[in-house]
């Protein structure tokens, strides 16, 4: 874990919640005292103005932006307006935009340049599908999404995180030994494209994480957080994922000294 001391908890609402999705916000503000984990949720646009209101320990993220400040484009968000609306975090490249809004690596790129630009800390998501890993070109998929995907310059608020897409809403998660290797990929190619910079950013494992599962995902060395979906809807499965992640905090502080 890079981030050694400060594991990251991200929380990705998706196309989930209305106004009274907020009370699990609050519940997870209430919940909050673990001050050695960094917890950010990402609620839907519509909801974060209210929620970064509301969030005082907790950050408050967006879950996309558009790739610039114009032209104008009906419906998109640029990094700026959602920095002003409260978020300081954004997920880039999330698999279902890349999939279902035919978002290419170009794209995200774009946006994770633009948003850091913003002021924005960026979370950019990359994983293989299943028939990838079936034809084991698995780290072939990942790797050249990275090299295509990522910001040409890292800044500090640069996030990496692997979600393969076969593991993201399924229940099934990687092997410890699978998700190892591939952070391992991503930990060299960073390094190679950023030099020493590239062993500051931050990976995140995403896909299927809940509060069952969370301490043997987090037990993994590589893992500086998880990038979680359903499991943070609601304020109890979402604390027990950060208790976890505290408790894995403890355990490495205390194997340190
Ligand atoms: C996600 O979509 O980023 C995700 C990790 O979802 P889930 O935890 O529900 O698999």
């Amino acid at each position: 874990m890079i981030t050694g001391d400060s594991p990251l908890v991200v929380g990705n609402w998706k196309m989930n919640g209305t106004e009274s999705a907020l009370s699990e916000l609050g519940a997870m503000e209430k919940g909050m005292v673990y001050p050695g984990v960094k917890v950010v949720i990402c609620p839907p646009a519509t909801l974060i103005i209210p929620a970064a209101a509301i969030a005082k320990k907790i950050e408050i993220g967006a879950q996309d932006c558009h790739a610039g400040e114009g032209p104008a484009f009906t419906g998109r968000l640029s990094p700026s307006m959602l920095f002003g609306a409260g978020a300081r975090w954004v997920i880039v490249g999330h698999s279902e935009c890349r999939a279902l809004a035919g978002e290419t690596d170009d794209i995200v790129r774009g946006k994770a340049e633009r948003a850091l630009e913003a002021g924005l800390a960026v979370i950019l998501c990359v994983g293989e599908p299943k028939e990838a890993r079936d034809r084991d070109v698995e780290k072939a998929v990942v790797l050249s999404q990275l090299a295509a995907s990522i910001p040409r310059a890292v800044g500090a608020r640069l996030t990496i995180a692997y979600e393969p897409i076969w593991a993201i809403g399924t229940g099934v998660t990687p092997t410890s030994k699978q998700i190892e290797v591939m952070h391992a990929l991503i930990r060299d190619a960073l390094t190679d494209h950023y030099g020493d910079a590239g062993r500051c950013v931050p990976i995140l494992y995403g896909g299927s994480a809940n509060a069952a599962n969370a301490a043997q995902l987090l037990a993994t060395d590589s893992v500086d957080g998880l990038l979680v979906g359903g499991a943070s809807l609601t304020a109890d499965s979402f604390l027990s994922i950060v208790d976890a992640a505290a408790a894995r905090r403890e355990q490495r502080l205390s194997l340190a000294t």
